[in-house]
């Protein structure tokens, strides 16, 4: 396995690569990885002759009052991990080598990039789009491997993706959850024992709303969802939607396919979620 911190060098590689007709996968990460980005590698391991992972705390994507400088990186755990699965690639570059000072150029991606999340974290997919589409043109990429965890950032990726004539191919993948329903996150090492124990509730709650979607009027599954979830100690929801599954707008009598996606803080952490739910 490989340790490249440069984008000249790394893209180099791949453009090698390419010419020796393999093909490449790419995993984005903020590192703290856990058996949710494992998965990510492992589907790239069997799909992909190359495997790129890269580790980078994007800190175009953190608010100002957000938690940049606390985000866990046990960058030596993660090397492990990425070597015991076989990456070949750990594209490890500082912040200074993805925005220099003289950067100027960000992606957007408007209207999806204001809602939900990004109602409450401004700015946040601008960082997150543009972090990406330079990633794709770095590791030259085949596919790329993004969860369902976070939703609106795969949708938002997908948008990108077609709007900017990448022709790296999104590929999304199922949210990996502990035995509890708990999504696997970074953020979850913030949570104590009984946060984390509490916060089962976010899960559970869009199990039952995904059942109550199949009868039930929006409204009705809204306000139970709603109910349940502030009743979990120490939260404050930012937002629970019932939106299209494909294009993120709201969700009404007529929708077939939906996501019912929630953000919850519990204490000082900001927990997301999401499933599917379909008539
Ligand atoms: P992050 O390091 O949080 O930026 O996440 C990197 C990638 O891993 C993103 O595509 C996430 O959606 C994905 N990911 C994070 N947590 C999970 C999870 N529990 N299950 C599946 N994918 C995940």
């Amino acid at each position: 396995m490989n340790i490249i911190k440069k984008a000249s060098e790394m893209q180099k590689i791949a453009l090698k690569h390419i010419k020796a007709g393999d093909e490449i996968g790419l995993v984005p990460t903020m590192g703290a990885l856990h058996e949710g980005h494992i998965s990510l590698i492992d589907k790239s391991g069997k799909n992909d002759d190359i495997t790129i992972v890269s580790i980078f705390v994007n800190p175009t994507q953190f608010g100002p009052n957000e938690d940049y400088l606390k985000y866990p990186r046990p960058i030596e755990k993660d090397l492990q991990i990425c070597k015991k699965h076989h990456v070949d690639y750990v594209f490890l570059p500082s912040v200074s080598e993805m925005f220099p000072d003289e950067h100027k150029t960000f992606v957007e991606v408007k209207e999806m990039q204001d809602i939900l999340c990004g109602a409450f974290r401004k700015g946040h997919f601008r960082g997150v789009a543009t972090v990406v589409a330079k990633l794709f043109n770095i590791s030259c990429a085949d596919r790329a491997y993004f969860g369902l965890k976070d939703f609106q950032q795969l949708k938002i990726i997908e948008r990108m993706a077609k709007d900017l004539n990448f022709t790296t191919k999104i590929v999304p993948c199922p949210i990996v959850r502990e035995k509890s329903g708990l999504a696997l996150s970074s953020r979850n090492s913030y949570l104590n024992a009984k946060q984390k124990s509490d916060a089962v509730l976010i899960s559970k709650t869009l199990r039952e709303a995904k059942e109550d979607f199949k009868t039930k009027s929006l409204q009705i599954v809204l306000s139970a969802a709603v109910k349940k979830l502030s009743s979990i100690p120490e939260s404050k929801i930012d937002y629970a939607e019932i939106v299209d599954f494909d294009d993120l707008s709201l969700a009404n009598s007529k929708t077939k396919k939906a996501s019912f996606l929630a953000a919850v803080w519990v204490g000082k952490t900001r927990l997301i979620d999401n499933i599917a739910m379909s008539k």
